[in-house]
């Protein structure tokens, strides 16, 4: 007997949207980003579902080599290079790529003893001021770069900040522009830049969050033009109706007041399952195809809506948190952050149903994986 707070992982909408993705970056290689266990999908079920990608960027070093045990032989991107001198000899037993920001990593491939050079991708600082060198030092890593026997292919390499917005987007473009004058293949574009800046497509994309159908400047709208499918559904089920009186109050804290006679739903899924635990009361649920919302503060492992108006939910009626009927932005927004955060906090106490279409092609390479 399992719980039934569960995500169901529609694989053949991660499929179709990396489609929409290349077609959309069309002349561009696709890293299809899966750090974060996947944004939360669960790498090792989903990633066969990605095989016509060109590559796989994360940045966790062990799924990186967990995806080599399970048969990836294509290009995979370390996105915040390697963390300790010694791993340069994974990345050459493995074949990754790795990102290269800083001189200690440089040093580290240059004294390695290697038997076959490890391809770079070169970070440029363009503005972000998290990793990688600056405008003005930049020709000179690229230089440095091409002296090491140990480095093969060199990419050049830059981060948007505001590529979801459009804020500050043409002066970082200039940056990196001016500080990319050579013929070195570049890459760029996350999902924002994909789908809002085609001028940054260039030789690589790095799409992330639009593969798993949810966008990426957290208003859904934005890219409801764009034939994306929501690839996660977080369902769970109600476990008990209660009547509340007007003026009595509901769950840990008393935040809700009843207004009047109320019916409440109490869903089976909590913080502890990755629900936001700072949900505010009004935040959308869907129960039994009915739009609804949360009354009272998120409990570990329950949660509570208003059934008032809706008389044919009863127990074991389902809930969609978030998913096909309700996109994860409209929650995200709701609670004052974004569909990634959510997508990412799902618990490992969570069951996962993967569906795919049967004809498709892709089913007989996940029975082992899964
Ligand atoms: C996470 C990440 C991406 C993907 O970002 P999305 O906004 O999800 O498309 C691309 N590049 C780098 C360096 C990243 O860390």
């Amino acid at each position: 007997m399992s719980r039934p707070a569960k995500i169901s992982i529609n694989l053949d909408a991660l499929s179709h949207n990396l489609s929409v993705i290349k077609s959309k970056a069309q002349g561009s290689k696709v890293w299809s980003v899966v750090k974060a266990d996947a944004y939360g999908h669960g790498l090792s079920c989903v990633w066969p579902a990605l095989s016509h990608t060109d590559g796989f960027a994360l940045i966790e070093l062990d799924k990186a080599i967990m995806l080599r045990e399970q048969g990836w032989v294509g290009p995979i991107l370390l996105l915040e290079g390697f963390f300790k001198p010694d791993d340069v000899y994974l990345l050459e037993r493995y074949s990754l790529t790795t990102v290269v920001h800083a001189d200690w990593q440089f040093e580290a491939i240059e004294q390695a003893q290697l038997e076959r050079p490890i391809n770079i991708y070169l970070k440029l600082n363009s503005g972000m001021n998290r990793l990688g060198y600056r405008p003005e030092d930049y020709q000179q890593a690229i230089q440095r770069a091409k002296g090491i026997t140990n480095i093969g292919s060199i990419v050049q390499m830059s981060h948007f900040a505001n590529a979801d917005t459009g804020l500050n987007m043409a002066t970082q473009k200039q940056i990196i522009d001016s500080s990319m004058v050579n013929d070195l293949p570049r890459c760029l574009a996350n999902s924002a830049a994909i789908l809002f800046e085609p001028q940054t497509h260039h030789s690589w994309v790095r799409p992330g969050i639009i593969l798993y159908g949810v966008s990426p400047s957290g208003v859904w709208q934005d890219i409801a033009d764009f034939d994306l499918q929501p690839v996660m559904t977080f369902n769970s089920e109600v476990l008990a109706i209660q009547s509340v009186k007007k003026g009595e109050q509901i769950g840990y804290g008393s935040r809700y007041t009843a207004q009047r006679d109320m019916r409440i739903a109490v869903v089976a899924c909590g913080y502890a399952d990755g629900y936001p635990r700072h949900a505010p009361d009004g935040t959308p649920v869907i129960v039994k195809g009915h739009k609804t919302q949360l009354v009272g503060r998120i409990s570990m492992d329950m949660l509570t809506i208003d059934v008032t108006d809706l008389p044919d939910v009863e127990h074991g009626s389902p809930v969609e948190l978030w998913g096909n009927q309700l996109p994860v932005d409209e929650v995200a927004l709701a609670c004052g952050t974004i569909g990634y955060e959510l997508l990412c906090a799902i618990a490992p106490r969570v069951a996962v149903e993967v569906t795919i279409n049967v004809a498709n092609s892709t089913f007989s390479d996940l029975n082992e994986s899964c």
